[in-house]
């Protein structure tokens, strides 16, 4: 029978590039593993920095050096080892221990076997006919958050590429909605109303600038996002977003959301949820919680308390490629009424026809702005399987108290302005500042940054406050100890000393 099964398996010119039950193809996708895992433990066996100090014109002038694909194709092998250098050697080694600029995370391992389980099913999520059980993982997995956040029976969620279109589908919802209960008129259907240009979405000035692009994609303009003013702890005024409703009511404004930010960017801080949800309520406001970042902290054992109230958010954005270490990309969006999706939904005859919701046939299409869509969700199943969520929430809790010493170790440093004696989740503002006085610290901080990265010391962030330049830890990696912390400051005092003697502009 075998046998008989293995003479129908036809012979192509294409064998060696397809998995197929045949010899050639089960050895190729063999053989090609091995290699790739091969040379990945040999880079990352001798790579001693977290990123190898190029500048950008020599990596590109690398990569434009292997961009050819005239003739004939070479071995996987081969090629391997051409993009050894150019590609694998010259890329950010995220995973380690010193690389801690942005929200941007070390992959579990899990997470990477996962990509490669995803990439070899293909599923696509869109219809259940291209993701059949895939569908419903990830309908488990929504199901998972769903009763980790505390939300209710009839809420649903959808993966999504990340934060940006988690935030784009929350507010793009919550205008549906609006126009649809205030004027009975289906934006879907008919385009947006007429009194458009009196919507506004109030969120604090801090938030994340995918609500002014949204609102910007949404039609509306990002002169419809009204931002309130936070205060010393980077957290949304509730004096302000009181000032600020009563002056809209007054110019006969229509706010319809309410963006809390549950981690922002810089400062890692989180919105007064509670007196938020209230304000949102009694002002018949759309409750949109920005937990990108934040979100990681259902898991925790210590600070899950931080999130008091996020299931009374109407719809809200949790990204699993920050604090939940997935690979990008993977992220989800959860709205606490699912038929609010009903403003998504289009019926395609050949994709998810009607007939197919009578007949009980799930296609996650309806659910998003996306078609094709990945099945991320089985990277983050993978992880919460072998992890164990016990352990998950002990590596969350790792990094917030690698935080509150670095924020303590920091505050004892002379020559260093730290902004955030108490952060908030895990990143670090400050900047250099040295004694004397006379240096430009813009500058100073700006090129103390650029030193360590071309060095290879370190990846940090620099940002801005009140317009002045800070430098950025983010710390999200459990494996980063105190003592990477006393090394990457030695350096940075090093280096400011260093580019100070050098004559760095004076002021
Ligand atoms: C990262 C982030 C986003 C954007 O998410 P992407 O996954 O990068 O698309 C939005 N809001 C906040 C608060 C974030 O931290």
């Amino acid at each position: 029978m075998s046998t008989d099964m293995t003479l129908k398996i036809k012979k192509t010119g294409f064998d060696s590039f397809f998995l197929h039950q045949g010899e050639e193809g089960l050895a190729a996708f063999e053989k090609g593993m091995e290699q790739v895992i091969n040379k990945l433990k040999e880079v990352y066996s001798n790579t001693e920095q977290p990123f190898i100090g190029k500048t950008p014109a020599e990596i590109e002038k690398e990569i434009a050096g292997i961009m050819n694909f005239a003739g004939k194709g070479r071995s996987l092998q081969e090629v391997l080892n051409e993009l050894e250098g150019p590609i694998l050697r010259n890329s950010l080694h995220i995973s380690h221990e010193k690389s801690m600029a942005h929200l941007h995370c070390p992959p579990l391992l899990p997470g990477i076997i996962g990509e490669c389980i995803i990439g070899t099913l293909n599923q696509s999520m869109d219809s259940w006919d291209q993701s059949t059980a895939a569908t419903y993982v990830e309908e488990g997995m929504v199901k998972w958050l769903k009763e980790a956040v505390g939300y209710p029976e009839t809420s649903d969620g959808v993966f999504t590429s990340g934060g940006t279109q988690s935030n784009y589908m929350g507010l793009l919802l919550a205008r549906d909605s609006f126009c649809q209960n205030q004027w009975g008129h289906n934006v879907q259907k008919q385009g947006l109303p007429a009194d458009f240009q009196r919507l506004c979405i109030l969120c604090s000035e801090d938030a994340h600038f995918t609500v002014k692009k949204s609102a910007s994609q949404l039609g509306l303009g990002e002169q419809a996002v009204i931002t309130v003013k936070t205060d010393e702890h980077h957290r949304m005024s509730m004096k302000d977003v009181q000032v600020v409703l009563k002056r809209l009511e007054e110019d006969g404004m229509l706010p319809f959301a309410l963006v809390a930010t549950c981690g922002t960017t810089d400062f890692g801080s989180i919105d007064p949820l509670p007196e938020l949800a209230s304000i949102a309520e009694e002002n018949s406001l759309w409750f949109h919680v920005d937990a990108a970042f934040g979100g990681g902290l259902l898991l925790s054992h210590s600070h899950r308390d931080k999130l008091e109230d996020l299931e009374k958010a109407d719809s809200m954005t949790i990204d699993f490629h920050k604090l939940f270490y997935q690979p990008v990309s993977c992220g989800v969006f959860m709205v606490k009424d699912r038929r609010h999706f009903g403003f998504l939904s289009h019926h395609a005859d050949y994709l998810n026809p009607e007939k197919d919701e009578d007949d009980g046939i799930v296609n996650l299409v309806t659910k998003s702005t996306s078609t094709t869509r990945r099945f991320d969700a089985l990277k983050l199943y993978l992880s919460l399987k072998t992890m164990g969520v016990e352990i998950f929430g002990k590596m969350i809790d790792r990094t917030m108290e690698l935080a509150r010493y670095t924020a303590e170790y920091l505050e004892g440093l002379s020559n260093i302005d730290l902004k955030n004696k108490h952060p908030e989740i895990n990143t670090i503002i400050f900047r250099y500042k040295p004694s004397g006085g006379g240096t430009d610290l813009d500058e100073l901080n700006r090129a103390i940054q650029q030193s360590l990265l071309h060095e290879g010391k370190g990846v940090i962030a620099k940002t801005a406050v009140d317009g002045e330049t800070f430098l950025k830890l983010t710390l999200l990696n459990p494996r980063t100890g105190e003592e990477d912390i006393h090394e990457l400051m030695d350096e940075i005092d090093k280096t400011a000393t260093q580019l100070m003697n050098g004559g760095l502009a004076r002021v």
